[in-house]
């Protein structure tokens, strides 16, 4: 090692380091090294942990860096300052040492000739999903093929989002959509479509690297590698050589800043290189807590779409579309008495479904209304609420917030029961949607009209801006929902 080599680099480090974000730096500048200087040409050769910093050096900070060599080793007597990286060879085990596009560009040619003798250990590359065996390296999508568009029921409620899953598995990265971010409640069809995006775009290039990922693991993983040393980097090269990244579930990723930090840099640089970027989540991005801005600002780049609720046509296709699956006769009347009367969800739906068949398979009996009543009340009513009235969410208010009805009802201005009577009255207003803002006041101490809107819009205005009251909003919201 040329201790010159070092210091001249590292004198180099510090002036680009006072120059670029602390971050990128800290990333893609910090690791590298000085491993030797040859006063003839002039040139300093800086080992990189992998190709990709070279290509991230070189598109964003290529500017930054020449003006730091010109500082360090420019001078009218000496030859042009010349960089060359030393990369570990990722793909090829046997291959040590790596030299690439020395600075300026005129010392292409010149590359062949360094012969640098230069040897370090290397690490398996981090890739937790590699195929083995293959001499590129390959990623396991993770897709289920069965979620795919033929088997994902088209309708109204999730008509944008498919729409532009499709655009974007025919053009993966070339779209406005990116990253496209859909979201909507549980059961709705995320996951699958998450899926089906993924499998159609392998369909249609099947050489691109597409990636499936819960936010749990990938969280998992940039903790296991961030533990073990050095691994961090590796962590962020593997995702970065994805062609098609779709992440299902991110809103696992509030609280957890340093797989935030991460990811916004991932993004970026997926973006940045004209990648694809498809991320579920079961809230808007509006409703995200703990997840910082700049990421959320990442979240928004492209387009945003919902899944709804399917209506009553499109549950009675989905039912349909299982049975024809399946190769399962149900009555017309069957199917609609099943459409109308689960409401929720399409896992709802399928869990109807499984239990309807299950009891038909083993009690031996046809498949009848009668079953498919019973098979509707295990599951819906088990999982629905009790009948809601203004009485009983007063009730589950006022224990929550461990007050009397009467304190509820009272004139008194102290500040949590004014909380708690305006929660009351807006959810009373969400819950009972029959009964009148006249009607709600009466029954809340006898308040008028005019007071229960001011309540409705103070929780709406608090609920965004107040994480403690957003916090009680949403545990009443649960409690009451059951
Ligand atoms: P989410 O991820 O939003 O919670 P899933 O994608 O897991 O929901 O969907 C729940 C179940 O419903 C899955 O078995 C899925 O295949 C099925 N499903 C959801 N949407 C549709 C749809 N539009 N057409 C057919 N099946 C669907
Ligand atoms: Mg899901």
């Amino acid at each position: 090692m040329n201790t010159e080599a070092k210091s001249v680099w590292n004198r180099c480090l510090s002036f680009i380091k006072d120059n670029i974000p602390e971050e990128p730096y800290n990333i893609w500048l910090a690791p590298t090294e000085g491993v030797r200087l040859d006063p003839d040409t002039n040139t300093i050769y800086v080992r990189v942990p992998s190709q990709f910093f070279i290509e991230w050096i070189e598109e964003n900070y290529i500017h930054i860096v020449n003006a730091a060599l010109k500082k360090e080793l420019g001078g009218v007597e000496r030859p042009r300052p010349r960089l060359i990286y030393l990369a570990k060879a990722e793909n090829n085990p046997n291959k040590t040492e790596q030299e690439t596009l020395p600075v300026p560009s005129d010392a292409y040619a010149n590359k062949k000739a360094a012969n640098i003798n230069f040897k370090q250990t290397v690490q398996e590359p981090f890739n937790p999903y590699v195929i083995p065996g293959l001499k590129e390296v390959e990623i396991d999508p993770q897709l289920n093929y069965n979620k795919n568009f033929e088997t994902f029921v088209q309708s109204e409620s999730n008509r944008l989002a498919c729409t532009a899953g499709m655009n974007v598995a025919q053009n993966p990265g070339k779209t406005s959509y990116n990253p496209l971010f859909i979201f909507g409640g549980v059961g709705l069809g995320k996951t699958h479509l998450a899926h089906a995006i993924g499998v159609e775009t392998k369909n249609n290039f099947p050489n691109k690297k597409v990636l499936y990922v819960e936010a749990e693991d990938f969280t998992k993983q940039y903790v296991d590698a961030s533990v073990h040393n050095n691994k961090r980097n590796d962590f962020i090269h593997f995702y970065q050589q994805v062609d098609v990244l779709i992440i299902d579930n991110i809103q696992f990723f509030s609280g957890k800043g340093g797989t935030q930090d991460v990811l916004f840099h991932i993004i970026n640089h997926l973006h940045h290189s004209g990648k694809q970027i498809i991320l579920m989540s079961d809230r808007s991005t509006v409703d995200m807590q703990e997840v910082n801005q700049r990421l959320l600002s990442r979240f928004r780049w492209g387009l945003s779409a919902e899944l709804k609720v399917p209506d009553y046509e499109a549950r009675k296709q989905i039912i349909k579309r299982i049975l024809l699956r399946d190769g399962v006769h149900m009555s017309e009347p069957i199917i609609d008495y099943i459409a109308a009367n689960v409401q929720t969800n399409i896992r709802e739906l399928e869990g109807v479904y499984n239990t309807i068949m299950g009891d038909a398979l083993f009690l031996k009996r046809e498949i009848t209304m009668e079953l498919a009543v019973e098979a509707v009340d295990k599951i819906i009513v088990k999982n629905n609420k009790k009948a809601l009235s203004p009485d009983s969410i007063q009730d589950i208010v006022a224990k929550y917030f461990d007050i009397s009805i009467q304190d509820l009802q009272s004139k008194t201005r102290k500040r949590h029961i004014v909380q708690a009577r305006q929660l009351a009255m807006s959810l009373t207003r969400k819950y009972c949607s029959k009964i009148s803002l006249v009607d709600i006041g009466k029954r809340i101490g006898g308040r008028n009209h005019a007071t229960v809107l001011h309540a409705i819009k103070t929780v709406d205005d608090l609920v965004e801006t107040d994480k403690e009251f957003k916090k009680y909003f949403s545990d009443l919201t649960k409690e009451i929902e059951g």
